[in-house]
C-alpha cells in the first residue's frame, strides 16, 4: 500500500492510472478501523481497480474539543490493517495540509443539517461537508463509499453532491455489527464493561421496533421505544425518532420505500448513534 501525506502526491499519482482507465474507489475516515470501515474497503475492491482509503480526524467537524482531542489515533495498526485488505493507497495528511487560516465554508444543506445529529452538534454537517468535498476534489473517485451507521451523513453528502454536481457516485454500504447487535463504532473502546452492556438497549430498541413495524402504528412505535430506553439501565436518550429515509422527514405515514428509525444516547462520557430501516426483512 502506498502511503501519501499531501494533496499534491496523491493527486499526481492518481492522475498517472486515471488514463489508463482504472476505476477508483475512495472511503473516507477518521481511523481507528475496525470491521465496519473494512467492509466500506471490501466494497470498494469489488466495485473498483484502485481503493483509496483516507485516515483524518477533521477538526471542522467536531463540535466538542475534548472529543477531538481524545479521538483514538491507533495509526500503526491502522495501516496494518489496511494492509491486510488489500487497500491500494492510504491519505494521511496533516491538518495544515487540508486547512488554512482562510478556509470558509458554508453550504446551504436544506435543514438537513439542523435536524437529529445536526441540531444536537451545531456545525458537524457543515465540518463534514467541508472535508468531504476538499477529498473528493483531491481523490476525483468514481465511487465513494459510505456506512448506514451514519445514515444522515450519507443523507447530506448526497444533497451536497447533487447541488454542487460533483461527479461520483455514493454507495451506502450495512452497519457492521458485534456479535450481541452493538454496532461497530470507533469509541467504543471507550465504554466501560458496564456500559458497553448497557449500550446494548439502543439495538434492541430498534430491533423491537422492527418487528412490531406491521403491527403498531409509527407513534407507538416511537412512544414504546422512547419508554423503554428511558427505563434502560445506564443510557441517557437523546433521540429516538422513525423518518422517511428518502425524504429525511418525520414518516407519517407507512408507505415510503424506507422507513428508518435512529436513535442517539449518551452512555456514559460516550455518544452512540445507531438506526434500522423498519420495512424490509
Ligand atoms: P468514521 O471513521 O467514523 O468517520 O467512519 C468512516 C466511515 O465508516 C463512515 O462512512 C461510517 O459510516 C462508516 N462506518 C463506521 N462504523 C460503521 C459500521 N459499524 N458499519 C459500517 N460502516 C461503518
Amino acid at each position: 500500500m502506498e502511503i501519501f501525506r499531501t494533496r499534491a502526491e496523491v493527486r499526481k499519482y492518481l492522475e498517472q492510472l486515471k488514463p489508463e482507465g482504472r476505476v477508483v474507489g475512495f472511503v473516507p475516515t477518521m481511523g481507528a478501523l475496525h470491521q465496519g470501515h473494512l467492509s466500506l474497503i471490501d466494497a470498494a475492491r469489488e466495485k473498483a481497480d484502485v481503493v483509496v482509503c483516507s485516515i483524518f480526524v477533521n477538526p471542522t467537524q467536531f463540535n466538542d474539543k475534548n472529543d477531538l482531542a481524545n479521538y483514538p489515533r491507533p495509526i500503526e495498526e491502522d495501516i496494518q490493517k489496511l494492509q491486510e485488505a488489500k487497500c491500494d493507497m492510504l491519505f494521511l495528511p496533516e491538518v495544515d495540509e487540508m486547512y488554512n487560516s482562510t478556509d470558509k465554508w458554508h453550504i446551504e444543506l436544506d435543514n438537513l443539517d439542523n435536524t437529529l445529529e445536526g441540531e444536537i452538534r451545531p456545525g458537524h454537517y457543515q465540518g463534514v461537508t467541508q472535508i468531504v468535498k476538499k477529498l473528493f476534489d483531491i481523490v476525483s473517485p468514481d465511487y465513494a463509499f459510505f456506512g448506514q451507521k451514519d445514515f444522515q451523513q450519507f443523507v447530506v453528502i448526497s444533497y451536497m453532491v447533487k447541488k454542487l454536481g460533483v461527479n461520483v457516485e455514493l454507495i451506502m454500504c450495512p452497519i457492521v455489527r458485534e456479535n450481541d447487535g452493538l454496532a461497530m463504532s470507533s469509541r467504543n473502546v471507550y465504554l466501560s464493561a458496564e456500559d458497553r452492556q448497557h449500550a446494548l438497549s439502543l439495538f434492541k430498541a430498534l430491533s423491537t421496533a422492527k418487528v412490531n413495524f406491521d403491527n403498531l402504528t409509527i407513534p407507538q412505535l416511537k412512544q414504546n421505544a422512547i419508554e423503554y430506553l428511558s427505563n434502560a439501565a445506564g443510557i441517557e436518550v437523546e433521540y429516538f425518532e422513525v423518518y422517511n429515509g428518502d425524504t429525511f422527514e418525520p414518516a407519517s405515514t407507512k408507505h415510503a420505500d424506507k422507513i428508518i428509525a435512529l436513535v442517539a444516547a449518551r452512555v456514559g462520557n460516550i455518544r452512540i448513534i445507531d438506526n434500522i430501516i423498519l420495512n424490509n426483512t
